[in-house]
Formats: C-alpha cells, sequence, structure tokens
C-alpha cells in the first residue's frame, strides 16, 4: 500500500549515493506516484545552502526517473510559519531563551564531571534555564543575541507519555530527555531543523516520513514538538544508511560519490539506483 511521503534535501551540496538511495525508498512507499512524492528543499541555513545545488538536486533526481508535483516547498520562503510555532511553543511556556555562546557551553561541560551525553554527545547544560526572571529580562533589554531552547522536562509535563511508530522498529516510547534542551529556534535564522520539518511535514499531509537511520534519535524530539504543536501524528520508516566497504557511512566521506559523477562515468539511471539499493548496511 502506498503512501503519502516525501524527500527532503538540503541544497548544501551534490547528492551522493545515500541521498539517492533516501529518495529511492522514499519513491517506493509512495507507489512511485508523483502525487504521493513529496519533494521539500531544506534550505533553512543560508550558510551551506547555495542554488545550484538546489537546481541539481531537481536535475539529478529527474534523471533517476523520479517524479513530484509543483511548485516545491522551499523552507527559506517560511520562516513567518516557523515564527507562529513558536509562538504557540512560547505560549506553551516550554521555551526559554538561551544567550549561552558555543564557548560558555563547552566552558560548562568541561567544568562538570558528569555532563550528561545524548546520541550527539554532550547535551546543553542547562545554563540559562536556570536563569532568574529578572536575569532574563535583564539580558533580553540589553540587545544581547539568543536562541530558543525546549525545556524538554517543562515539555513532558505538559504532553505526559508519547509513542511514535517506526515502521521497522514498532512502537517507541518517547525519551524526552535523550536530548535534553534542543535549540528550537537559532539565533541567527529565528528557527530550527527540528522546528521546520515538523511544520512541514504537518503542511504537506505527510504520512509516511521516510529518512536515514541518523536521524532515527531525532524523532523523540519531533513527536514532542507535534503534540505541543497540535500536529497530526505520521508514522515514520528509518533506513538503513549506506556505508563503504570499509562500514564508514558515505555521507561523512570527503569524497562520497555523486549521483552525477555516476551518470558522467557512463552509468545509467536504473545502475545508480542498483548499486544505492545494494549498499546499505545496518
Ligand atoms: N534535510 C535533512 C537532510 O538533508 C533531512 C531531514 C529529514 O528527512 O527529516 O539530511
Amino acid at each position: 500500500m502506498s503512501a503519502r511521503t516525501r524527500f527532503a534535501p538540503s541544497p548544501s551540496g551534490l547528492l551522493h549515493l545515500g541521498h539517492a538511495y533516501s529518495a529511492l525508498v522514499a519513491w517506493d512507499a509512495a507507489g512511485r506516484n508523483r502525487e504521493q512524492f513529496i519533494l521539500r528543499i531544506e534550505d533553512i541555513d543560508s550558510t551551506r545552502c547555495r542554488a545550484e545545488f538546489e537546481d541539481a538536486i531537481y536535475e539529478d533526481l529527474n534523471w533517476l526517473g523520479l517524479q513530484w508535483c509543483l511548485p516545491v516547498m522551499r523552507q527559506s520562503e517560511r520562516l513567518a510559519t516557523y515564527a507562529a510555532g513558536l509562538e504557540k511553543l512560547q505560549s506553551h511556556d516550554v521555551v526559554y531563551p538561551c544567550f549561552c555562546t558555543r564557548r560558555d557551553i563547552q566552558e560548562e561541560i568541561a567544568r562538570s564531571a558528569n555532563a550528561p551525553h545524548g546520541p550527539d554527545g554532550a547535551l546543553y547544560p542547562g545554563i540559562c534555564r536556570a536563569l532568574t526572571k529578572a536575569e532574563r529580562n535583564a539580558r533580553l533589554q540589553s540587545g544581547e543575541p539568543y536562541a530558543w531552547r525546549l525545556d524538554a522536562s517543562a515539555a513532558a509535563a505538559r504532553t505526559g507519555p508519547l509513542q511514535w511508530t517506526d515502521q521497522r522498529r514498532g512502537s517507541i516510547d518517547v525519551d524526552s530527555a535523550l536530548f535534553g534542551d534542543v535549540v528550537i529556534a537559532r539565533k541567527d535564522i529565528g528557527t530550527s531543523y527540528h522546528l521546520a520539518v515538523v511544520i512541514d511535514d504537518a503542511a504537506q499531509s505527510i504520512e509516511l516520513i521516510t529518512r536515514g537511520e541518523d536521524l532515527f534519535h531525532a524523532t523523540h524530539v519531533h513527536r514532542i514538538l507535534q503534540e505541543l504543536l497540535g500536529l497530526p501524528v505520521p508514522t515514520w520508516h528509518h533506513h538503513a544508511l549506506i556505508t563503504d566497504e570499509s562500514g564508514e557511512r558515505l555521507a561523512k566521506r570527503s569524497d562520497a560519490r555523486a549521483v552525477r559523477a555516476y551518470r558522467d562515468a557512463g552509468m545509467t539511471p536504473e545502475q545508480v539506483a542498483q548499486l544505492a539499493q545494494r549498499s546499505p548496511t545496518c
């Protein structure tokens, strides 16, 4: 049975074999039907995203035989929508402003012997969560730049226990402490991957979110945000990641082969699809 699904690349480089695999998983889950396969460009980080990479995404996906409906949603055009989502979280009192620099955080982590760690490393040590109301207001008024962080325990208290379903792993209990107080709105762009992705998946009525295993744990955060924002809950399919012969993730390698490099070397779209589908390991 097919589902409405999506492929959501960031145009910060050329599509490589790992992206091709991810796109093909979504395309197959969508029943190879352009009405069901949503392409979304996740380009909120203007320092990393480039127009030529976006053009290359369209070209490479077309070359692979994938089709989608127009217009394509581009996250850079939706900052006002994400700001409205942030306001809703503010009204629930589950986010707080964070003035910390990267250095403040590193120093605090180095000071504490048992800094909690999550799947992506040390968690935010809660420095700005502990500010008094007066301290917070003074710093806001001084014009110091700030991000917004989720108050993970306040959020958990508000949502109560939550679950989500992964097609490969079954029902998963949300662990709100796994990522700690993640950034929901960055200082520079006023949103974050986590906030934008849950708002857009709902706006595009996505039923099945297919993406790599590397984002498996992020789904805990997404499920919490969906609940806080009153958004529908899709199903997830986190697929295996492509690795090279030595087991290293392709995306981490500087020489990850771009889809167009295979094309330029004379391979057909079918051969590239086969190569992508042969490579994943768990
Ligand atoms: N934009 C993300 C990436 O390119 C994918 C996010 C997602 O599928 O949820 O890695």
